[in-house]
């Protein structure tokens, strides 16, 4: 990888571009989901390759080869190259760099048991077991699982004199309950509704999910949804579990915050913001109470790494500071455009073909205090919500709207009945600014995402979010059928 890697470097460097990163990957990936009894899908694949990404007259060029030869990467080198300088004609301004350091370094994430060693006789045992207990209760038509599990190794090398290797582990699980009647059918998930939960660990962060241990439980409460009242509308207190907060916040603070999003350079998929940059000082973004942080460094997240794809080291940032706006997520390019001094290290690649974009890392709400249960005996009448089922958010991530599997009516400070269809929608600062209470650090969680998609051509990035259930004042809940 190492020499294959300079070969690229040189190959830009002796042609004349201005500056070059190569960056050379292998990610090994599998994927097991089953269905019932049975395994339904199970795939295994393994793709490397080399991207070189030049500038040259102030403009970008990018090329990678799958061919891992000294000549293919050359080729590649040359062809990025070609790109840029075309290019450089079309550009009015030029792109800049935020300045930053030279490192050299080699960095392993956290694994102790290797996930792509664990035998699939192991990882069916967990996932069908769970399967059995889930079945086992009546009224329950489908149980489903996932598994997925990534290792992937990179080496950065760039003209100013980085050399970076890195190796992650990543993997992660989850399980669904349907239960179905003439009324129509219900799921529950566990531990989230995106496939599970995950993290930069080995197998033993899936051990520790305990899906056997929470079959049963999500399955009994599928059927009961089936005969459950549909949630009440009007304004409410409402508390949302820590993995709803999770994609509140990657919705509502996370996207907004990215910085090409702000610029207008990267607008596919998830659009544009509403955080303008006449907003860089003083906008209210949330109550005093809301601080969030971008934090690459917090172990087991999946936005963790030691050094960004544009060799920018780990940082923790500020992006909402006692409610205040501080900081966007940033790359060297967008840093340098609105006079920043430095990249946020937020600049990542979805693999060796992929030019880095602008990506979450950890976006993290800091914990408040109290439990889960001190949130609800402070609330007289409000609704709790837990596990996303569905979310829209409008292309500036203003107005969403979010609906959750599971939601009970909060009574005299304690759950009351279970209620179906829950949903709730707000404006992202007014919602941010209602937050009246988040639990604390023995309630905080740290989520892994492994599907955020951005850019064209498309990229899925994997991300993280930690928090603890949250509490907001006077909100939208729809009684949808
Ligand atoms: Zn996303």
């Amino acid at each position: 990888m190492e020499e294959l890697v300079q070969c690229g470097l040189d190959a830009a460097v002796g042609a004349g571009a201005d500056f070059v990163e190569v960056r050379a990957e292998t990610r090994q990936s599998e994927s097991i989901q089953t269905k019932n009894r049975e395994v339904d899908s199970l795939s295994r694949q393994e793709t490397s390759g080399v991207g070189v990404r030049v500038l040259k007259n102030g403009a970008w060029g990018f090329a990678a080869t799958g061919v891992p030869t000294r000549q293919a990467v050359q080729q590649a080198a040359a062809r990025a190259l070609e790109i840029a300088r075309a290019t450089s004609k079309l550009r009015s301004r030029p792109v800049t760099l935020a300045p930053e350091g030279v490192y050299r370094d080699n960095y392993s994430g956290p694994c102790r048991r290797d996930p792509l060693d664990v035998s699939l006789e192991e990882k069916l045992e967990l996932l069908l077991s769970a399967a059995e207990r889930m079945l086992a209760v009546q009224g329950v038509v489908m149980a489903k699982g996932q598994m997925a599990a990534w290792r992937t190794e990179k080496v950065f090398a760039s003209s100013e004199g980085s050399r970076i290797r890195q190796q992650l582990t990543t993997c992660g699980a989850g399980i669904e309950a349907y239960a179905a009647s003439e009324g129509g059918f219900q799921r529950r998930s566990y531990p989230t509704s995106f496939g599970g939960d995950f993290n930069n660990a080995g197998y033993e962060f899936i051990e520790g999910l305990a899906l056997g241990d929470n079959a049963e439980r999500i399955a009994e409460e599928a059927v009961a949804l089936l005969s459950a009242p549909p949630c009440p509308a009007g304004k409410f207190d409402i508390i949302l579990d820590s993995s709803q907060m999770a994609l509140q916040i990657h919705e509502s603070v996370g996207h907004p915050t990215e910085l090409d999003r702000v610029l207008g350079t990267e607008l596919s998929y998830a659009g544009g913001s509403f955080l303008t940059l006449d907003k860089r000082s003083g906008y209210r973004y949330g109550s005093p109470l809301v601080t969030i942080v971008a934090d690459a460094t917090v172990p087991g997240g999946l936005g963790t790494f030691a050094y960004d794809d544009e060799g920018v080291p780990a940082q923790s940032l500020d992006v909402i500071r006692e409610g205040q706006f501080a900081n966007y997520l940033s790359s060297r390019e967008a840093a340098a455009e609105i006079g920043i001094g430095r990249s946020g290290g937020c600049c990542r690649a979805s693999g060796w073909n992929r030019i880095p974009l602008i990506r979450m890392t950890n976006i993290n709400l800091l914990p408040g205090e109290g439990t889960l249960d001190d949130l609800l005996a402070d609330t007289p009448h409000g609704i709790y919500f837990e596990t996303n089922r569905s979310w829209s958010i409008d292309d500036r991530r203003v107005n969403f709207q979010f609906g959750t599997e599971a939601a009970w009516e909060i009574k005299g400070g304690k759950r009351a009945r279970l209620v179906k269809n829950a949903m709730y929608t707000g404006i992202t600062p007014q919602f941010w600014g209602a937050c009246v209470g988040i639990a604390g650090p023995e309630e905080w969680r740290l989520w892994g995402l492994p599907n955020c998609g951005k850019g064209e051509p498309s990229q899925v990035m994997q991300v993280g979010h930690g928090t603890a259930p949250a509490k907001f004042s006077k909100v939208d809940v729809l009684g949808a059928g």
